[in-house]
This record gives C-alpha cells, structure tokens and sequence, in this order.
C-alpha cells in the first residue's frame, strides 16, 4: 500500500501540475452549461474523442433543451448511434431536457441536488458541470482521479465518494478549480493505469508511489 503523502507533498505535486499546465482544460466540445452537460451525459464509457465526434452531429441541430426536444429521442439517437449505451442516453437527453424546461426555465440549475435529480445525471456529472461551467470547487472522480489519489498516496478511499471527500480534505484551496483537470489530464496521458510514465512524470518528487516505473533512458 502506498504511504500518505503529506500536506507539503500534495502542495508540491500541484504545484508541480500547475507550472507544467496553468490553465488546464478538458477535451469534451461545449460551449455552454446545457452542451457540457449533454456531452458529460454522454461521457459514460465511452472516449472524450468519440462523444466529441457525435456532438459535431448533434450540437449544431440542438443546442438547447428546446431543440433537442424537437429533434425527438429518435433524432439523438441517429446523431450519437457511434457511442456506447446510445439508446439510454438518447433517452436521458430527451429526458432531462423536458425536465429542465418543466422545472428550470431551461436553464441548467446550479445546485447539486437539482443536478442529480435529471435523468442520468449521478454525483460525477454534477461535480463536472458545477466545477467547469459555474466555476465551483468541486472534483468529478472518474477512473483517473481514482487511480491516480490512490496510487500516490494522495487520497485514499475504496470508492469514488471516498476518493471525493478525501480530495476536497488535503488539495489546497487555491489548486481546487483545476484538480478535476489536472488529474484526469495526467491520469489519461502520464499516470496510466497498467504503466505509469513515472521518467517523464513532473510530480515524481513528491508521490508516494513504491512501484515508480524506471527511466527509459
Ligand atoms: S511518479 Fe509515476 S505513479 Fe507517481 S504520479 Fe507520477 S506517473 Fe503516477
């Protein structure tokens, strides 16, 4: 098991992110808190890459809950039939659009328990919508971020909800608005899940990790 790593690692491993990426971003296409949220819906085991490629069809036809209403469940499913699960989460769209017409105005509500409450909307969406689109501190652990606190002895936990809560304790308040960004970013291309890249790994000094990966060199 890896040791915790202290206060003063956690700020160095940030500080670390940070000086390497200061305005990270993710790479879902969106351009406003209705479109992030569709594309996070449509997130769910499937790549960033592949829901990007059924938003190019579906984002420029509807881009409102109104829109997506009138293209009808049929209509979402054709534009995003190449991503996974696609015929739950044409449902959910259509779903959750009607409900944010019903209860919201149409708008998407900044409140987590509104939020969870849309249809296939869980805890990780809402933390992704909350942080990116109305800049609040909140971490979306996904498999990355999961890994990743574990494995560096960051924050521990067995769930997701532990992981979260662990997080929001230790990451200094002023790296909190990149957090979601920075990890899933190194998880994806750096930390990896069967081999990390440790040799190339700006945070190195500072993780826990006992099975570091060798230089190549
Ligand atoms: S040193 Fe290795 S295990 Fe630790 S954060 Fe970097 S890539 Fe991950």
């Amino acid at each position: 098991m890896t040791r915790r790593m202290t206060n003063a690692a956690v700020e160095g491993f940030f500080a670390a992110l940070e000086l390497s990426n200061p305005e990270p971003e993710g790479e879902l296409d969106w351009s406003s808190p209705f479109t992030l949220l569709v594309a996070v819906v449509l997130s769910a085991q499937a790549t960033d890459v592949g829901v990007n490629k059924a938003t190019r069809r579906l984002f420029p036809i509807a881009d409102t809950p109104q829109k997506m209403l009138a293209l009808g469940e049929e209509g979402v499913r054709d534009c995003i039939k190449t991503i996974g699960l696609f015929n739950a989460k044409a449902k959910n769209v259509i779903a959750l659009s009607a409900k944010l017409i019903e209860e919201h105005g149409g708008e998407v509500p900044r409140d987590r328990a509104d939020l969870e409450a849309l249809p296939g909307v869980g805890r990780k969406t809402a933390n992704v919508v909350l942080n990116i689109a109305f800049g609040e501190p909140t971490i979306a652990v996904d498999t990355h971020l999961f890994r990743l606190a574990n494995r560096t002895g960051m924050a521990s936990g067995k769930t997701p909800l532990a992981v979260e809560q662990a997080l929001l304790k230790r990451v200094p308040a002023h790296y909190m608005q990149h957090v979601h960004h920075w990890l899933i970013l190194h998880g994806r291309y750096i930390c990896k899940a069967r081999k990390p890249e440790c040799w190339r790994c700006v945070a190195r000094a500072f993780c826990n990790y006992p099975d570091k990966t060798p230089s190549v060199s």
